[in-house]
């Protein structure tokens, strides 16, 4: 399942097109607590789809952070309806695996009678009757990209705003080692066709809430090197989201300041959810050290450089069995 070769990848697309062709009334579902891959993917080929005549519904179990409202389209996305969609196909995008959609978007989709999974997690188990699984791919914007060019959709404003969105988020701005050639001609396409590089790079990293700062003045307070300086975690209280009055996206990509840290090797940010589970995310800079298998360890999943786990707490428990998992796996 790591890298697809290209003839699979064209039957694939083949195999979807023709699910497509074939039925008229689809739901785009991506997974809980959404990133800009998650959206961004959703709003990219619910878009597409809409322009060639489909009836398509966005739902995300959490709707749209606060962070993406600024996306073309967006209100689109609704969080699930509580009774059962008059759809025919499901399409899963980004989500490693089917729960991760969660309990009012999986009903909200219970009346398809056909299940496409396209993502780019190393873990997905594949869990649709159709899978577009590319793990080699930065986000899954870039693999709709391509699905999109491959069978000759079309592209509208709202699908190339937000496949880049996508594809930049998950990139960390286009930099981090899954970025590729094809990630970049990627850009430089969408940027021909008529994409503001530099409004919509101020929309989405320039344009934050002054409650972030604050936010990372109360993590920075937590903040934990090992001994050795390779190990470095910070947690963030349930309290202190209540005082902050924080949404649940305020807290994305601050891990990539503990990252980024010289000599770190191993960043870790444990948050308290308000039903007392604990979510951890991890980021890697060593390809020695993968940290999905020790995510998956604890039920969770993603990539072998930045995974996560929901977890039980409490969050004294939670982090001394992740951070003894993360100290074997890097001794
Ligand atoms: P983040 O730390 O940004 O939330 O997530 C990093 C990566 O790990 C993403 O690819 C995300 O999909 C995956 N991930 C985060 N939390 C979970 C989880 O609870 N379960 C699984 N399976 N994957 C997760
Ligand atoms: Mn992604």
């Amino acid at each position: 399942m790591v890298a697809m070769n290209k003839e699979i990848l064209n039957q694939t697309f083949d195999e979807i097109g023709k699910v497509i062709a074939a039925h008229q009334r689809f739901v785009i579902i991506s997974h809980v607590r959404p990133d800009g891959d998650a959206i961004g993917s959703q709003l990219a080929l619910g878009y597409s789809l809409m322009a060639m005549g489909k009836e398509v519904f966005l739902v995300n179990e959490d709707g749209v952070p606060e962070s993406l409202e600024f996306l073309k389209g967006v209100g689109k996305v609704t969080k699930p309806p509580s009774e059962p969609l008059e759809i025919e196909v499901a399409i899963a995008v980004d989500t490693a695996t089917k729960p991760r959609l969660g309990d009012g978007a999986l009903h909200a989709a219970s009346n398809a009678g056909f299940w496409i999974n396209i993502d780019h997690h190393i873990s997905n188990p594949e869990y649709g009757d159709l899978n577009l699984i590319d793990a080699t791919k930065p986000a899954t914007g870039q693999i709709i990209y391509e699905l999109i060019n491959a069978l000759g959709y079309p592209l509208p404003d709202e699908t190339r705003d937000a496949i880049y969105v996508a594809v930049s988020t998950d990139t960390g701005s286009f930099q981090y080692q899954s970025t590729t050639a094809e990630t970049y001609a990627m850009g430089a396409d969408l940027i021909r066709r008529g994409l503001d590089v530099g409004k919509i790079n101020a929309d989405t990293y320039d344009n934050h809430p002054y409650r972030r700062l604050e936010l990372m003045r109360a993590l920075l307070n937590t903040l934990n090197i090992s001994a050795n300086g390779k190990l470095a975690h910070w947690e963030l209280l349930d309290a202190t989201r209540e005082k902050l009055e924080l949404q649940p996206d305020d807290s994305e990509g601050l891990i990539d300041m503990i990252r980024a840290v010289r000599g770190v090797q191993v960043a870790v940010f444990f948050e308290e959810l308000p039903d007392g589970n604990i979510r951890v995310s991890m980021r890697s800079k060593d390809q020695q050290v993968n940290v999905c298998n020790v995510a998956t360890q604890f039920g969770g999943g993603g990539h072998a450089l930045a995974a996560g786990i929901r977890m039980p707490g409490p969050l004294a428990e939670a982090k001394s069995q992740v951070l003894s998992a993360l100290q074997a796996a890097m001794a």
